[in-house]
């Protein structure tokens, strides 16, 4: 939906105003970017922010930060060695989320949203200076999947009471004498059953190169502002 017609947009524009679009998708923001250059207003772009409610920033994870660093030490730390992960008014570009145990008992990995105009600056990165040493980072697609029935979209908590423990490698319920009969995804058979993917089956439930798991963190990136 366009909230501003184009007369409207001109008014604001002589006035100076700034101006934020709130609109329902990245396309309704193509729409009114098109709109803004037909009318010559090519140079004015920068002064809009175009905002689409309900999309999540980027995520970043930073891996392997000494078990001891905490999130106040961790921030200051960064913006200390990279100047770039600021503003000009100190304010930073990041916020910290929370941290995963590495598998290394020592270390955690911590998850960090950015904001979306600094996207590319971030996916450019190999790394990000800390203390004397320079640590991974890569972007971070969370996708939750339970750990009970191994579906998509909640974690163990929020799972069906009724839904028994299913075993991870044939999606079977695991009572105490499961005879596992090997890989099969249980996502992929629902998948290709419900909706007719010819998605391969054999590989665990928890496989990381599932199509399942794939579909799921392709809708996360379409629901991720990526700063357009
Ligand atoms: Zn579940
Ligand atoms: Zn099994
Ligand atoms: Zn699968």
């Amino acid at each position: 939906m366009l909230v501003a017609s184009v007369s409207s947009l001109e008014t604001l524009l002589k006035n100076r105003s700034w101006v934020t679009f709130i609109a329902a998708s990245p396309d309704d923001i193509t729409v009114i970017k098109e709109t803004l250059m037909e009318h010559g207003e090519k140079e004015n772009l920068e002064k809009f922010d175009f905002i689409t409610p309900n999309r999540r920033s980027p995520q970043f994870i930073l891996y392997n930060v000494p078990k001891e660093i905490g999130e106040g030490e961790l921030k200051v730390g960064l913006m200390a060695k990279n100047i770039t992960l600021a503003d000009g008014n100190n304010k930073p570009h990041f916020k910290i989320e929370f941290s995963i145990p590495a598998r290394d008992i020592r270390f955690n990995h911590w998850v960090l949203s950015i904001n979306p105009k600094k996207y590319d600056d971030f996916k450019n990165k190999e790394g990000l200076y800390f203390h004397f040493s320079r640590l991974r980072l890569s972007e971070f697609i969370s996708v939750k999947q339970c750990k009970k029935c191994f579906a998509f979209g909640h974690a163990a908590k929020g799972c069906d009471p009724a839904n028994k423990q299913l075993c991870d490698k044939c999606g079977e319920v695991k009572e105490e004498n499961h005879r596992c009969r090997g890989n099969n995804c249980i996502n992929c058979r629902e998948s290709n059953r419900k909706v007719r993917t010819n998605y391969k089956t054999d590989h665990s439930c928890l496989d990381r190169n599932c199509n399942v798991l794939t579909k799921q963190k392709e809708i996360v990136m379409r629901r991720t502002d990526y700063g357009f």
